[in-house]
């Protein structure tokens, strides 16, 4: 396929997760919800809606396609000494969005499923950007900076909400929460993010983490769950 194009270097590898059941999900962008648990909003020390009409707009960040982690490796970044875990729910778009604001009752039917995953975060870079009003790119979209697992269909997925999101480090737990913990849920997000972008098949989101984000060191090995749907495990190499 190469050889009949007039590429003037070779196509970049399109980063790739497997699907339960068979075949791979090509990726094509990577977003990211910051502040979606209250209680992480507090831990960072942000201000915390006191309802839903008081949550104003989600906060969004992006890391690039070729991010995604497929393996079990995960090297320890350069330029931090502060490399932060954050479990997450990932979810997959799996059709085009049809033109314009997406209604929060269509969200659901762009939906092609679901993973467990991690938003690494360089959170010394992050802390200083902040403190200097600066964009949080080099904080969050590093090479490496999104293990994911295998994708389920949404249709093998009974709905959202009861499910625990969790994350162990070295057998110990870190982080724990309930789906239906989140300030806006996933057909909320991907209206909100409709808004901004056109969302295309290939898309995924990221959809933000509970309290007890805290350091990951070379060594360290990690199990993250989305109960009963799917896991994800790893480790930091040295
Ligand atoms: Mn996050």
């Amino acid at each position: 396929m190469g050889t009949t194009t007039d590429d003037v270097i070779p196509v970049p590898a399109v980063p790739r997760v497997r699907v339960r059941g068979g075949g791979s999900f090509p990726v094509r962008r990577i977003y990211c919800v910051g502040r979606n648990f209250a209680d992480h909003a507090r831990e960072m020390g942000a201000a915390v809606p006191a309802s839903k009409a008081e949550r104003g707009t989600p906060v969004f960040f992006m890391k690039p396609a070729d991010a995604v982690v497929t393996g079990e490796a995960v090297p320890y970044p350069p330029a931090t000494t502060d490399l932060h875990h954050e479990v997450e729910l990932v979810v997959a778009i799996g059709r085009d969005a049809p033109p314009g604001v997406l209604p929060v009752e269509q969200a659901q039917a762009l939906v092609f499923g679901y993973t467990v995953g991690l938003d690494l975060t360089r959170r010394d870079l992050q802390a200083a950007a902040k403190a200097k009003g600066l964009p949080w790119d080099t904080a969050k979209g590093f090479d490496h900076s999104a293990p994911v697992g295998e994708l389920v269909p949404a249709a093998r997925v009974t709905a959202l909400g009861p499910q625990q999101l969790q994350l162990r480090v070295n057998g110990e737990l870190r982080q724990q929460a309930p789906l239906s913990d989140l300030v806006w849920d996933v057909p909320e997000i991907l209206h909100e993010l409709s808004k901004l972008y056109a969302l295309r098949a290939g898309d995924l989101v990221f959809m933000g983490t509970p309290a007890g984000v805290a350091a990951l060191q070379p060594g360290d090995r990690f199990e993250a769950s989305l109960e009963g749907i799917a896991d994800l495990r790893g480790r930091i190499e040295r």
